[in-house]
C-alpha cells in the first residue's frame, strides 16, 4: 500500500473516531430541578441526572441558593429541553448543556445573575463568552449579584462550613446540615421526622453534597418537584 493511502486511511479512522466520541443530543422533559445546576432530564423510559456544564449555582443553603434554584426551574421544568452532552462526571451524571425555547440555559442563568462561570471545568472556546455574560450580570446587580460579597459554591463547598440554622441539632459525632441514612441511602433536612434516625449518620453540607454522594433527596422534606 502506497504511504500516501495509508496516511489516508488512518487519517479517515482518526476522524470517524472523533466524531463517534463526540455524543449525540437529544431530547427529554426535564422531570425535577435539584438545585440551581443540576436537574433530572427523562430520556428513553428513565432518568438521566444532568450536571450543567461550565456553570456553578450558589449551593441550596447559601444565600441565593433556593433562588438559583427557582431560576432553573422557571426555565425548564416540565418543559421539553435538549441535552448536548460534553461529559460523564465521576458520579456517573451527564454534564451537558442544556437549551430550551429560550436559549442555552446555562447561558440564561450566567445572564439572569443566577451562576457562576465554573472557571475551572469551563472550556476555553466557552469561557471568554460565557465570563462576559457573567460580568454583565455583576455589574447590573442582577440576582447572587445583588449581595455584597457572594461566596463561590466552589469555595464554600471547600471550606465545608457549616450554615447557621436553629434546627440543627447535634447527634453524636455527625456534622452536616443534610443527614443521609447509610442504610436506605436517602437524605434529610432539618426538621424532617426522619433526621435524626438511628442510620442518619452521613452528613453533607449541601444538597450537591450528598447527591454526589449517591444519595437521594427525602420525598417529604426536601422538595425537588
Ligand atoms: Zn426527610
Amino acid at each position: 500500500m502506497a504511504p500516501s493511502l495509508k496516511k489516508y486511511i488512518l487519517c479517515a479512522l482518526i476522524l470517524s473516531l472523533a466524531v463517534a466520541a463526540r455524543a449525540e443530543t437529544w431530547q427529554g422533559t426535564c422531570a425535577a430541578v435539584l438545585d440551581g445546576d443540576s436537574l433530572v432530564v427523562m430520556h428513553e423510559g428513565g432518568k438521566k441526572q444532568i450536571r450543567l456544564y461550565g456553570i456553578d449555582t450558589p449551593e441550596f443553603d447559601q444565600p441565593f441558593g433556593k433562588q438559583a434554584r427557582a431560576c432553573t426551574r422557571d426555565l425548564v421544568l416540565q418543559k421539553k429541553v435538549t441535552v448536548e452532552p460534553i461529559e460523564i462526571d465521576k458520579y456517573g451524571r451527564t454534564v451537558a448543556k442544556v437549551h430550551t425555547a429560550e436559549g442555552c440555559l446555562n447561558e440564561l442563568l450566567l445572564e439572569r445573575g443566577c451562576a457562576w462561570v465554573y472557571r475551572r471545568y469551563c472550556k476555553a472556546n466557552d469561557l471568554k463568552a460565557w465570563t462576559a455574560l457573567e460580568q454583565s450580570a455583576r455589574l447590573q446587580g442582577l440576582g447572587l449579584w445583588s449581595q455584597s460579597d457572594p461566596v463561590p459554591p466552589w469555595k464554600y463547598r471547600s471550606t465545608g462550613r457549616m450554615p447557621d440554622h436553629k434546627q440543627v441539632k447535634k447527634s453524636g459525632e455527625v456534622t452536616g446540615y443534610y443527614r443521609g441514612n447509610t442504610g436506605s441511602r436517602v437524605f434529610h433536612a432539618p426538621g424532617c421526622t426522619a433526621y435524626a434516625c438511628k442510620n442518619c449518620t452521613a452528613g453533607f453540607n449541601s444538597l450537591g453534597a450528598a447527591l454526589r454522594a449517591g444519595y437521594k433527596p427525602c420525598k417529604k422534606c426536601i422538595d425537588t418537584r
